[in-house]
């Protein structure tokens, strides 16, 4: 069953036009307002919700849609709406109507409090050994000496000038039918809605309710956890009287390795061989997360080619909550090549005997004109006809720079 409690606050049917329920908005509007009607505070902010909700196309279509739970989904650090959403919300004026039963059960029960978010820096180390560390913070706890009452009792009363709320509302008349509403800091109480004799004030807290303390948290950090992922403490937020504390999270930020590279499950490492290990097989020693030293063995006869990628199975992350499990290490080749003239000419040609025969070259019809091929050197500001020989020629590493000779040019 839809949820029209909202369209049933301004006295329009669910199909209103956006007219209707501008009218119906102010007559009720001017009918309730506190200045008028005092003891009607909460119907006023009831009908403002609603038109708030109802005059937007957008949270119109999501309450239709979902009903109030909807709204509060997307409502997400929605600014100012946010107070009034935990009043409407965390019991208060629905309290009654079974709202619990609505759109997925949500609980009721007292207002909550904001979540304290932090970020946790933790090493790639860290993540694969699982680590318990101590994080010390401050949090606002409820002053035991008032029981979070600001002073003795009754000594806090309701701000007269606001009615408790906080917040003035003053309603301009612009035009026949036309009102604008107003909202502001209520200056007398600052906001708080209440009032302290200074005499009677807790001089523990100052009659703020709350005190400072300062705590330490035991921070698991399990195997296998991620960049971005949530360590939740629940209820450790900041107290407040009549508000359920709010949690403590903290976001894991892996720390950038100077040996590897994590994605997902993997461990990437990039490593340079020469041509001689490229060719011929090789061991590699690889100190690992956990200390433990590995013999990676590759066998003579395999060879690596450049930017080739190999892996050893079971030698990356361990997965989360089930760490006996792990990922893959993947190692990245670079082949270092030997520098010019390593050899004299008489054993060149014993290695060329030994490399695989070169290809067959057909021979072009036509002259043939014979040209060098050089070192190439950047042609930018000097180009010539025999830098552009070296261009024509230059491999794939130069490409991106002939590719800007190229533009030069034209
Ligand atoms: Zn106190
Ligand atoms: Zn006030």
């Amino acid at each position: 069953m839809a949820d029209t409690r909202l369209y049933d606050l301004l006295g329009v049917p669910a199909n209103a036009s956006d007219s209707q329920i501008k009218k119906a908005y102010h007559k009720l509007a001017k009918e309730y307002h506190p200045d008028k009607n005092p003891e009607h505070g909460e119907k006023f902010k009831e009908i403002s919700f609603a038109y708030e909700v109802l005059s937007n196309a957008e949270k119109r279509e999501t309450y239709d849609r979902y009903g109030l739970d909807g709204l509060k989904e997307g409502a997400g650090g929605a600014g100012g709406a946010e107070d009034l959403f935990s009043h409407i919300f965390g019991g208060g004026l629905f309290g009654m109507g079974g709202f619990g039963g609505m759109g997925g059960g949500r609980r009721r029960g007292p207002r909550r409090g904001e979540d304290m978010i932090h970020p946790l820096r933790v090493s790639l180390e860290d993540l694969y050994n699982g680590k318990t560390s101590k994080l010390q913070l401050s949090k606002n706890i409820i002053c035991s000496r008032c029981r979070g009452q600001g002073g003795r009792p009754g000594a806090v009363q309701p701000c007269r000038v606001c009615q408790g709320r906080g917040v003035k509302v003053t309603i301009r008349q612009l035009g026949p039918g036309m009102v604008q509403q107003m909202q502001s800091v209520c200056s007398d109480c600052n906001g708080e809605g209440e009032m302290i004799n200074a005499r009677d004030r807790c001089t523990a807290c100052q009659g703020k309710k709350v005190v400072k303390e300062s705590k330490i948290l035991e921070v698991h950090i399990d195997k296998g956890m991620k960049n971005g992922q949530r360590i939740t403490f629940r209820g450790e937020g900041d107290q407040q009287p009549g508000v359920e504390a709010g949690d403590i999270i903290l976001v894991l930020q892996e720390k950038d390795h100077d040996r590897f590279r994590r994605d997902g499950p993997d461990l990437f490492l990039t490593h340079t061989v020469g041509l001689t290990e490229a060719l011929c097989g090789f061991t590699l020693n690889v100190k690992h997360l956990d200390g433990r030293n590995l013999a990676i063995k590759y066998p003579p006869g395999s060879v690596i080619e450049p930017g080739c990628i190999r892996g050893v199975v079971g030698e990356g992350m361990p997965i989360y909550r089930n760490p006996f499990e792990k990922g893959n290490l993947y190692i990245k080749f670079d082949i270092k090549f030997p520098e010019n003239n390593f050899v004299d000419e008489a054993k060149m040609k014993t290695l060329e005997g030994l490399l695989p025969p070169r290809p067959t070259m057909p021979h072009p019809a036509g002259d043939v004109e014979e040209v060098d091929l050089m070192e190439y050197e950047s042609t930018r500001g000097a180009p010539g006809a025999n830098s552009r020989e070296a261009y024509d020629s230059s491999d794939d590493e130069d490409g991106p720079r002939g590719a800007n000779v190229q533009c030069a040019h034209q």
